[in-house]
């Protein structure tokens, strides 16, 4: 962390010490050793950050399309030739293995270049009124200055999948990364300014006192969009905040993904979509596979192979080669996990393998099977964010489908069958935003990520993803 700029504010252009100099502590999870403090924003920082994005966005909003187009391509270039030192930045604040590391930021990457095409296209409509009276024409406008907040899972694409959407409708931004991963954001910020962002558009506040930082700036009429991923619970408590201002929000919240294996399906096949599914992350995914509903004649062979995959695993820290499965993102993520296999266990579950913390430094959690949880176990119901995977047993697709819908999460499904028609009509009656078919991995920039029920609204990436940042305006012409 040589640079200064790496860990200040980055406000208005400028990188600067939080009010009163205070910083907070940035950990290794594979250690749980300090790798370095960062500023940390204060309510009044968090006021400058959001005038000064406020006070760039006349000019934001007036550049063209094209202009806001080659930035933003400018930045997917930027960000591929720095892969490495963003892959490392990832690893040592979040875990992840380097590998998948590097896949983070080629996928975030893929958001600034879907994004700068977006850019170039935005478009409204005309039509003449129905009975006569008149033209319709419609323009679409940036909605203004947006307050953007991501969590600690992906660091890097979850900021890029709300800056870069921001960016191309016109929109100026305060980000307010994750406390345990500010310095992937803060790396990000200078990238955009070395991209062509100007000073104001993009303005990064880490902060320990989110919810003080951002009430104010949540009340504040001057932000005239929130999105926020991360957890129900928090998006539950920002929706209630801005309901005052009427803010316009985007909720990309918590999950609890079913991954149905259907009587029929290839079970070579299903067993890889289920590590992809599962471990993506080292489960600390919000599209994680959380519960494995597998049709009685395939259920004892898919968990036992599934047991064996998941035992062959190397965890170990991210930055050592070989190392599949990183660690988790703290002690409290890793108690919540160990608790909830030992509640499982309790109550009957047959541990396949796994269920055990790992003797060393750091947060690690050994992958882990569950064959029969019962009902009542709390990881049927509570997401996992974890290494672990509870395979229960249907008999046919109604109660496949039952099982899957009997939460009040709607994010991601999967959905393994022997043949498109019967995966199509099960995948139907699922109540999710996204279902993943013979596949388990379904993340890509051009594609409406986002849920349904309790998981949240709104849409990240494709064409819906622009559309979170702008506002139609229509004018009744003659
Ligand atoms: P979290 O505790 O809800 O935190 C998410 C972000 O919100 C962090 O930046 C956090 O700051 C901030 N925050 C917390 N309380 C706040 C408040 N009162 N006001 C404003 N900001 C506040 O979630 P997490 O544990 O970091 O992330 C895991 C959750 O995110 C899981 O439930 C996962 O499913 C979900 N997730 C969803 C998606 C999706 O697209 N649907 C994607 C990834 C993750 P601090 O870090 O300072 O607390």
């Amino acid at each position: 962390m040589s640079d200064p700029r790496s860990t200040a504010l980055l406000i208005g252009g400028d990188w600067r010490a939080a009010e009163s100099d205070a910083r907070f502590p940035v950990l290794n999870p594979a250690t749980g050793e300090q790798l370095c403090t960062v500023a940390n924003a204060s309510v009044a920082d968090g006021l400058l950050a959001l005038t000064a994005a406020d006070q760039a966005f006349a000019s934001w909003r007036s550049t063209t399309p094209r202009e806001r187009s080659d930035v933003l391509r400018t930045a997917h270039q930027l960000l591929l030739e720095r892969t490495d030192e963003f892959a490392l930045l990832i690893t040592q604040e979040m875990g992840k293995p380097l590998t998948e590391a590097r896949g983070e930021v080629s996928y975030a990457a893929d958001y600034l270049r879907w994004f700068s095409e977006e850019a170039s296209r935005i478009a409204g409509r005309f039509m003449h009124d129905e009975h006569g009276a008149g033209q319709i024409l419609t323009r679409l406008e940036p909605v203004g200055p947006c307050l953007l907040v991501t969590p600690w899972n992906f660091p890097l694409a979850m900021g890029s999948r709300k800056v870069a959407p921001a960016l191309a409708a016109g929109c100026t931004c305060v980000v307010k990364p994750a406390e345990q991963t500010p310095l992937t954001m803060l790396a990000f910020g200078r990238l955009l300014i070395d991209a062509g962002v100007p000073a104001g558009v993009v303005n990064v506040i880490p902060t320990t006192s989110a919810p003080e930082v951002m009430a104010p700036l949540i009340a504040d009429p001057r932000a005239r969009k929130l999105s926020f991923t991360g957890s129900t619970e928090v998006g539950r408590a920002l929706i209630r905040q801005g309901a005052d201002q009427v803010l316009r929000m985007s909720m990309e919240l918590g999950g609890n993904a079913p991954f149905l294996v259907l009587e029929g399906a290839d079970l070579d096949a299903a067993i890889d979509g289920a590590m992809l599914a599962k471990l993506r992350n080292g489960g600390q995914a919000c599209t994680s596979a959380n519960r494995f509903h597998v049709h009685e004649s395939l259920a004892e062979d898919f968990a036992a192979l599934l047991a064996e995959r998941m035992s062959e695993l190397v965890v170990g820290s991210g930055s050592e080669p070989n190392v599949e499965i990183g660690p988790l993102i703290d002690p409290i993520q890793l108690e919540k996990v160990a608790a909830l296999v030992d509640d499982a266990v309790a109550r009957g579950a047959q541990l396949l393998t796994g269920g055990h913390v790992l003797d060393r430094a750091g947060w690690f959690y050994t992958p882990t099977v569950l064959l029969d949880p019962p009902a009542d176990s709390r990881l049927r119901s509570e997401e996992i964010f974890g290494p672990v995977a509870p395979v229960t047993r249907f008999t046919d697709d109604s109660e496949a489908i039952a099982a899957a819908n009997g939460t009040p999460y709607g994010l991601a499904a999967y959905v393994f069958a022997g043949n498109n028609d019967h995966a199509l009509t099960v995948a139907s009656a699922i109540e999710a935003g996204m279902v993943g078919i013979n596949r388990g991995v379904i993340s890509a920039a051009a594609a409406p990520f986002g849920g349904a029920k309790s998981s949240g609204f709104g849409r990240e990436g494709g064409s819906e993803g622009i559309a979170e940042y702008l506002e139609t305006k229509y004018f009744a012409l003659p």
